[in-house]
């Protein structure tokens, strides 16, 4: 297994992900998406919402605010539920969760602890120009909430039928003490997350579909079934309003950790807000002729993660005849660049005129890059480490015949494709 820090110095090095205000001396555990590092995040994203959403006509999307009305997280129990116990050393201030610690003295200076105090790990802000308690709000903690609030507005608006689902992508915040492990554990983070409504007595099932559905999502999009599996929550693991939970598991560097949470929540969500808001959030069913209140199936994905695992599953390096290769051989999808058009020369005005036509005509719909700046030995080498799938050279040979030289990052066979057909070949391979 690729351990973290080779992949966070080729995600700085490459422009992947750089920590957050580094100039500054860095902000702890909040992450700032580089060049690749937006391609590689949107292509998951995109991939996860034409699964979710466009292959099926039982999902409608959503994208709710962060920040909503107080009582939101009055009924969801986050302001009771969401906290830890943290102690204080009283001599270096560190904070530490009480859960985790193993010393009874600081591990930093073997200080003295204060007693244990509950911490809630919401992010708090004012809404308005008043500091005082009536306008305080919260960073949502989950894009969650934001879908059940908005349970009769979808509803309605899209007129659909049980069982339905409403999918969301998001960031969400979380005033975590324990962060670390690059990106895994981070303060700001985004979530793929889906309500999926159905009747009580079809709940089950739909939570063993979903379970699986989510599981053979990462696989098909290059997780390697050796570095992945599911884990079923004991009772006593359980949120005191589900009724079951797995967790989708990679095998990280620092072991096995949760990539993915499939709940079955039951009724829980929609009756608290209907409850401390007065409203009903019941579905009348009209073959039935009953009004019910649906139970609720949450696949619940971390895009950080999912992008942390695609990487360190995609990285290989290989042997080439004497030479170290490193590259990640992504799923196609998920490569951040499609092509590279490489010319082979800098100093032939027609071939570079050729080479630039070729990018021009090919960027657009997918991002390709245009690179002159090394030798072709040192151009592949660069696009294998970022994952690019194509490389594109152009030569002398090609001012005659009309054609270039495509070479696949995986197997690194080269083919001569005609430059009028060039963009048909690519389009064809990454679409
Ligand atoms: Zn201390």
């Amino acid at each position: 297994m690729t351990d973290l820090s080779k992949i966070s110095s080729l995600c700085k090095r490459r422009g992947f992900v750089y920590q957050s205000s580094e100039i500054y001396g860095g902000l702890g555990s909040v992450w700032d998406y580089g060049p690749l590092g937006v391609e590689l995040k949107n292509n998951v994203k995109n991939l996860w919402w034409k699964s979710v959403v466009y292959q099926r006509d039982d999902v409608e999307g959503l994208d709710a605010g962060i920040l909503m009305h107080p009582d939101v997280w009055k009924a969801s129990g986050h302001v009771t539920n969401f906290k830890d116990l943290l102690v204080d050393c009283k001599s270096c201030k560190k904070r530490f969760r009480y859960d985790l610690l193993k010393t009874k003295s600081c591990p930093e200076c073997e200080g003295e602890f204060t007693g244990p105090r509950p911490f809630n790990l919401m992010f708090k802000t004012f809404i308005g120009s008043l500091e005082s308690e009536s306008s305080e709000a919260f960073l949502r903690p989950e894009t969650a909430q934001g879908i059940f609030v908005n349970f009769k507005n979808v509803l309605v608006s899209s007129r659909k039928k049980l069982p339905f689902g409403i999918a969301q992508i998001g960031k969400a915040f979380r005033n975590e003490i324990t962060t670390g492990n690059f990106t895994f554990r981070s303060r700001e983070f985004e979530q793929m997350e889906l309500e999926y409504f159905t009747r009580p007595e079809e709940s089950d099932k739909c939570f063993e579909y979903w379970v699986n559905e989510r599981f053979n999502w990462y696989k098909k999009y290059g997780i390697n079934e050796k570095n992945i599996k599911l884990r079923e929550h004991a009772k006593n693991e359980l949120a005191h309003y589900a009724k079951a939970c797995y967790d989708i598991e990679f095998l990280f560097p620092m072991g096995w950790s949760e990539l993915e949470g499939i709940a079955h929540r039951t009724d829980f969500d929609l009756k608290q807000h209907s409850k401390v808001s007065g409203k009903s959030l019941t579905y009348f069913d009209e073959v039935k002729n009953e009004e019910i209140t649906p139970h609720v199936i949450e696949p619940s994905g971390g895009v950080d993660r999912a992008v942390l695992a695609f990487l360190l599953d995609a990285y290989k390096e290989e042997k080439v005849r004497n030479d170290k290769r490193v590259v990640l051989n992504f799923h196609k999808y998920l490569a951040p660049i499609k092509a590279a058009v490489l010319p082979l020369l800098r100093n032939r005005p027609e071939l570079v005129k050729l080479a630039k036509d070729i990018y021009k005509d090919l960027r657009g719909d997918y991002k390709v890059q245009y690179d002159d700046t090394a030798s072709i030995g040192r151009l592949y080498r660069r696009q294998d480490e970022i994952g690019t799938l194509y490389c594109i050279t152009v030569d002398v040979d090609s001012l005659e015949d009309k054609k270039v030289t495509v070479r696949d990052r995986d197997t690194m066979k080269q083919e001569r494709i005609s430059v009028d057909m060039l963009k048909k070949y690519v389009d064809e391979k990454v679409k």
